[in-house]
């Protein structure tokens, strides 16, 4: 094997600011090739230029989740470049209005809970699907959904976002659901929540860094073979579902 495929590659949706971003430095600084997943072409170039200044191996991946065609261009660049995949992170997501009681159950906008869906949970199954064929070429395979607290039944906290937190709910369903297909597979897959961390999601109301938020993300994409499957984790450890 030469050079370029030793080198590890590890895709990053929504890298262009927030926990992605921390989490796509993070994994960068510990010699992964970073793959910066983001829809809007100057936020990309922007974060794979700081990236680069900061001796990071990078490239930039057109990358709407929303899109099944962006999302299978997005495997295509990713292949092209990179050849295989071995760590995907399902960063990107959004709180979706709250407007007007928006995402209070009782007059909940079915509309927002739809949004909401489509980017959280519908757009971790496009990507994590265009991105398996390419997964499954690496040795060592990981996949990180970045899930919340919020989306625990049994923690139930955190402001009530009736279709933010229900998306989480989802996502930690269908994490789950995906460990127990790749059960007999070395693809590793786990859900991670990051705490409650200073970004644009949070209005930076937060002291926790995204460094700190990232953390348990490149723990998860750097677990061993032997490591935990079909889990939900924070810094603590394991989240309780
Ligand atoms: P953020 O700063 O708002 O960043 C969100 C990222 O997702 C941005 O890069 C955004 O891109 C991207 N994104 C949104 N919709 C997208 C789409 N359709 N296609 C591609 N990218 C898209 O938020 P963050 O706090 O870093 O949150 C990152 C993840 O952590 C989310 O899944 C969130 O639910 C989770 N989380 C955050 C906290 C917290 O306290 N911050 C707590 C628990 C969980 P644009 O710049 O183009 O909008």
């Amino acid at each position: 094997m030469d050079d370029v495929n030793d080198k590890k590659t590890a895709l990053v949706t929504g890298a262009n600011k927030g926990i992605g971003f921390a989490i796509a430095r993070g994994l960068g600084a510990i010699g992964f090739t970073v793959a910066v997943g983001a829809r809007d072409t100057a936020r990309r170039d922007e974060a794979v230029d700081r990236l680069r200044a900061d001796g990071i191996d990078a490239f930039g991946v057109a990358l709407d989740v929303t899109s099944d065609d962006s999302v299978a261009v997005a495997a295509k660049t990713v292949e092209q470049t990179a050849g295989r995949l071995d760590v995907l992170v399902n960063n990107a997501g959004i709180a979706g209005s709250s407007d007007g009681g928006a995402q209070n159950p009782s007059t909940l906008d079915l509309d927002v809970v739809r949004t909401v869906l489509d980017t959280n949970v519908f757009g971790v199954v496009r990507v994590t699907n265009a991105m398996l064929p390419l997964l499954r070429r690496a040795e060592s395979p990981r996949i990180v959904n970045i899930s919340s607290n919020m989306g625990s039944l049994t923690l139930q906290t955190g402001p009530q976002l009736a279709a933010y937190a229900t998306s989480k709910s989802m996502l930690n369903s269908i994490t789950a659901q995906y460990a127990r297909e790749l059960a007999g597979t070395n693809v590793i897959v786990n859900a991670a929540c990051p705490g409650y961390v200073a970004t644009d999601f949070t209005g930076f109301n937060s002291p926790r860094t995204p460094e700190q938020g990232a953390a348990i993300a490149i723990t998860l994409a750097t677990l061993p073979d032997d490591g935990p499957r079909g889990g939900f984790f924070d810094d603590g450890g394991v989240v309780p579902w």
